[in-house]
Order: structure tokens, then sequence, then C-alpha cells
């Protein structure tokens, strides 16, 4: 089958042919209809350090799809041949404590599918069936495709209660402009998104952000004075990675306020501590969904009327996927979608 693969210790991303992946008795095989490009991805085209440690040469890559279900093993139950599915890329070894409790998200022997085992940017997929959701008509094919990167959205905008509190959002990438949404949908007041990339700001501001800050250019403060917030945010979303803008978001919350991080900082990050002690501020980190409760409230945001349509931006076909990783890597895109 055809496949995109990491098939050289360099940078790019390559077209080949591998074999079909072989079924389990609890797996499902899965024919991929549309997928969306990742940060995740763009690591890894760009060969960085961290992709260099973490990923097999030869991998086929990619984890967000949505894609239909061909076959299963014969201890599959709940599924049926031709169900439309998209899935949890965090295959979870289902032994630990935080697993047999339920709490799939904090595993500790997590495994990624196009990250440590075989991905998504191929004809077939094959996965544990308990990976697979089911997804409802009313979820489009292309808003299947990025459950992966709405999930991380959701999963860090619904972690704090929101409703009617001032949002600080940081980083305007497609999952913090998702966040924005997201914010905005369920009732958020002030939901202020930053970053330093202007077409990113335009679609934040499109799609919820009631104002939108390119800290290149102005500073935070001013924007919270001019919204007369002169006590600081309640919730804080760091979805940059960047030490500066988690300085900038400590510096501006208010006392007592709430900061989930998905962001992944390059490096260690060297922050004022005594912004988290005297303000008695509240850190949670993420990683991932929450399995599978995540996924039910993704579904349950769309069809109470969220529109995440205009965070894609480009729609090709797989032939064309060096365009794509090219869309992807400029900075100037919402989520990119291939065509299988
Ligand atoms: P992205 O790289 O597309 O977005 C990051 C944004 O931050 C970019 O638009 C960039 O211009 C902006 N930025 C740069 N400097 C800034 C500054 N000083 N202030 C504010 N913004 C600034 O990434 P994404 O795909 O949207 O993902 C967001 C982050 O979440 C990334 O760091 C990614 O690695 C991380 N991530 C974490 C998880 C997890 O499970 N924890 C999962 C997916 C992604
Ligand atoms: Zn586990």
């Amino acid at each position: 089958m055809k496949a995109l693969a990491k098939l050289k210790a360099e940078p790019g991303i390559w077209m080949t042919n591998v074999p079909e992946p072989e079924v389990g008795h609890n797996d499902l095989l899965i024919k991929i209809k549309k997928t969306a490009i990742c940060g995740t991805d763009v690591h890894i085209y760009n060969w960085d350090h961290w992709s260099q440690e973490n990923v097999p040469v030869g991998l086929v890559t990619g984890h967000e799809y949505v894609g239909e279900v061909v076959g299963m093993g014969q201890e599959v139950s709940g599924f049926s041949v031709g169900d439309r599915v998209s899935g949890e890329g965090h295959i979870t070894c289902g032994f630990c404590r935080n697993c047999r409790a339920g709490r799939r998200h904090l595993c500790r022997n997590t495994q990624g599918v196009g990250v440590n085992r075989a991905g998504a940017f191929a004809e077939y997929l094959v996965i544990p069936a308990f990976n697979a959701f089911k997804l409802p008509a009313d979820v489009t094919d292309d808003m299947a495709a990025i459950f992966d990167p709405f999930g991380n959205a959701v999963h860090t905008a619904l972690s704090f209660n929101m409703v009617a509190e001032d949002v600080l959002i940081t980083g305007a990438g497609p999952i913090g402009i998702m966040a924005a949404a997201v914010a905005k949908h369920v009732g958020a007041r002030n939901v202020v998104v930053t970053d330093i990339n202007d077409y990113r700001l335009a679609l934040a501001k499109q799609m919820g952000a009631s104002t939108t800050v390119n800290v290149a250019q102005e500073s935070l403060s001013e924007v919270m004075e001019r919204l007369g917030m002169a006590e600081g945010f309640d919730v804080g979303l760091e979805m940059s990675g960047v030490p500066s803008a988690f300085r900038a978001m400590l510096e501006s919350m208010n006392h007592g306020g709430k900061i989930a991080m998905l962001g992944i900082p390059p490096e260690q990050m060297g922050i004022d501590w005594t912004q988290v002690i005297f303000k008695g501020l509240e850190i949670k980190g993420i990683y991932g969904r929450e399995m599978f409760e995540t996924w039910y409230k993704m579904a349950g945001l769309i069809q109470s009327g969220l529109d995440l349509k205009p965070i894609i931006t480009h729609n090709l076909p797989i032939d064309e996927f060096q365009k794509g990783f090219d869309i992807m890597r400029s900075g100037q895109s919402g989520k990119v979608i291939l065509e299988w």
C-alpha cells in the first residue's frame, strides 16, 4: 500500500510502498479517507533533535485521520465493517495503575501512533479497537480528521470553568485557535489570544477570540488596560511552548488564577516562581486527550453548534503532500488536510 514514511535521517518525508499492516485479535483495520498534518509531523519532517531521539527511520507517520472500518480481529465487539471512525493516537498499556483506574490519559507507558508505531499517512491503519471512536453522522469527515488536535484544545480548555471568566490564550497555532473557539462557545467573557503571526491572529479573531494581540508589536498589559481588566485573567491556556509567552501569562494572571499548559517548551524554562506562589496560581499540565471523555465532548461541542470549519484552510490530494508540508511549515495556514 501507499504510505508517507520517514525513509531517511534527514529533513523530508517520502511516499513509498509498504506491506498492509497485520490485524491482531483486538484490532481494527481502517481504510484511511482523510488525514491532517500535525505540528508533530512537521517536527518529524524537519528531523529536529526530538525526532532524532524518538522516531525510528522508516516509520509510517501521521496520527490525525478519519476512515472506515474494513476489517477486525476476532475478539473485537462494538464495531462493524463500514463504521466511520477516527481514533485516539495514544496507545495505552492497560495494566498500569492509572490505566486500571480509568485514567488512561495518564498512562506511563503510552505509545504514539505515527511516532513510535506505524501511523495513519497510509491507505490502511491498524489500531486497537479500544482506541477507535465511532463518529456521529453530523460530524463531517473534515472535522473528524482533526479530532486529535481539537481534542488537545478541548482537554485544555475544559480543564477549568470558563463561564463569564476572562481567558488568556498564548499561541494562535491551530490548537490555540480551536481553544479560543471553545472558550467563546462555552461562555467566556474576554477571550484574549496572543501570537506574533498576524495571519493566525486573524483566524483566531474569526473563530471566537474577542481580542487578539501581536506581542511583537503591542504589549499585553496595555491591551488589558484598554479592556478594563485591572485585576488580570482568571484562566490561562498556554499553547505556544514559548518561554516568554508563559512568563507574560504568569504576570497577567489574577490572584487565584488557573493555568493549563499544553505547549511544549524546547528546553528547561525558568520562571519567576513568586508569581505562582504569592498569586496562589494553580497550574495543570496537559498531555493528549482524556480517554474518552474528551472525544464525547468534541462530538457534543460540534453538535451544539461549535463551528470549526474556518480552521481548515487547505485541502489537498495526497499526491500534493509536499505542498501540504510546505504550507504547514510556512506558518501561513490553519489545518492542512490531505485526502487519500
Ligand atoms: P504551533 O507551533 O502551530 O503554534 C504555536 C504558536 O505560538 C505559533 O502560531 C507561534 O507563532 C506562536 N508564538 C510564537 N511566539 C509566541 C509568543 N511570544 N507569544 C505567543 N505566541 C507565540 O503549535 P500547535 O500545533 O497549535 O500546538 C500548540 C503547542 O502545543 C505546541 O507547543 C505543541 O508542541 C504543543 N502540543 C502539546 C501536546 C500535548 O499533549 N501536551 C499535544 C499537541 C501539541
Ligand atoms: Zn497504562
